[in-house]
């Protein structure tokens, strides 16, 4: 019975399905089959799950895969490996990379090294300015036909209030997102980590909260005039997050996301100079963080993602403001987001949905529910696990991260893409 496979007996949680039980799953020929109290063909083998939970694989919808361009920091077939051992089966690619993902060409070369080197699914995101230079629009619909699933200048703003609401009108044509790095450049100046207590104290430059809330308001307002489709990557203020909830309330198409290290951590992180708690935006403050807790359990925050950044050590082992910005994290990314479940933040169901559903609907991906008929991408993890996050254990090409020696529980067992067993937590 090859290309089958019967798993038995886990605790099913698909959010798109409303489905949390005790049940089976059949997958064939890499597709699910049936859900519930499954008969399997004779002869098929059988994964006993008991005690396990399955869902359907993570979809992250923001990561650096850093090829073409920056392979010494990361490649297409390192970060999809990180992504199996997290459990995640889809991650949105964005365009920063050398040469920016501006042209069918790029969309093109990273969708065939996927294809031949991936672990797992890869959806490009494209450029919304040429070589991310926001200054001239790149060709939406040719990008499209390559396939890329949204468009994003991320890294950067968006900082150009014409070329914002152009590029929202001309995305809304083909019903594309448009995914913004929400950041005031001349707010932000010359700030290396949040404007507060933390940043006095160590006499570092701050960048305060308003660089971001000042530009989601404007790009708000833009929405509600063009109608687009507007997502706001890595929130990390209360400010921006009240914001999108009013836009939400309006009707307009708006919704955001929320990386585990800003609910997780605070800019004490910083404390001691630690570049690998150095990204943009930077790790806020308690008050900024409880912010970020309250839009997750209120259901304005709709989607977790990574910033998955790697960076060689040589970018990291610098002094902080002249450090790179970003952390990885697809490996981090269901253990730290179980803890929103563990402090009573969210449900299992509403906290998997972040992860899945959500950000599959949002970028147009088949991807993200256990539905009989869709590809097998599968999660089987164990959710009371204990463990403690090890730099130097990590799969990816780079190993900042910034939760190094948390202990966290919940860990992926298997992973599996269109049916193929991609990650064994059990070798
Ligand atoms: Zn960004």
């Amino acid at each position: 019975m090859s290309g089958f496979l019967w798993i038995r007996g886990a605790r099913v949680v698909d959010p798109a399905n409303g489905l949390d039980a005790t049940a089976d799953l059949l997958v064939g020929d890499g597709i699910i089959r049936e859900v519930g109290r499954c008969d399997a063909p004779l002869g098929c083998p059988v994964l006993d799950a008991d005690g396990l939970v399955l869902a359907p694989g993570l979809v992250d919808m923001h990561v650096h895969l850093r090829e073409p361009g920056f392979e010494y920091k990361e490649t297409i077939a390192g970060g999809t490996r990180a992504a199996a051992a997290g459990g995640v089966t889809t991650v949105a690619a964005m365009p920063n990379t050398r040469p920016v993902n501006d042209d069918p060409s790029v969309t093109g070369y990273i969708l065939q090294k996927a294809r031949s080197e991936g672990w797992v699914n890869v959806a490009p995101i494209g450029a919304v300015t040429r070589g991310l230079e926001g200054r001239e629009l790149t060709e939406m619909g040719l990008q499209i036909r390559a396939g890329c699933v949204a468009f994003s200048d991320d890294g950067r703003p968006v900082a150009d209030s014409g070329l914002m609401r152009r590029a929202l009108e001309y995305a809304s044509t083909f019903g594309a997102l448009i995914i913004q790095h929400a950041e005031d450049p001349a707010l932000a100046g010359h700030g290396c980590m949040h404007e507060g207590v933390i940043s006095s104290r160590l006499g570092l430059p701050g960048l305060p909260s308003e660089a971001e809330s000042v530009m989601v308001d404007r790009d708000l307002r833009l929405v509600a005039l063009t109608g687009g489709r507007y997502h706001v990557a890595h929130i990390s203020t209360g400010q921006a997050v009240e914001a999108v909830g009013r836009a939400r309330a309006m009707g307009l198409s708006v919704s955001c996301e929320v990386a585990p290290h800003h609910f997780a951590l605070t800019d004490e992180a910083v404390l001691g100079y630690d570049t690998d708690a150095k990204m943009s935006p930077p790790l806020r403050g308690h008050e900024e963080r409880h912010a970020l807790l309250e839009g997750l359990a209120r259901g304005i925050i709709t989607v977790i993602a990574t910033d998955h950044a790697p960076h060689d050590p040589d970018s990291k082992r610098v002094e902080f403001c002249q450090a790179s910005n970003g952390v990885v994290g697809l490996e981090t990314l269901l253990p730290v987001s179980l803890e929103l479940v563990r402090d009573g933040v969210m449900g299992l169901s509403a906290c998997l949905a972040a992860m899945t559903v959500a950000p599959a609907r949002l970028l147009g991906l088949n991807r993200g529910a256990l539905t009989p008929g869709m590809p097998a991408d599968l999660l089987l993890f164990d959710l009371d696990a204990p463990w403690v996050v090890d730099a130097a254990r990590l799969h990816g090409t780079s190993r900042n991260t910034c939760f190094h020696g948390r202990r966290v529980r919940g860990r992926v067992k298997k992973t599996f893409v269109a049916g193929r067993l991609v990650h064994d937590d059990d070798g």
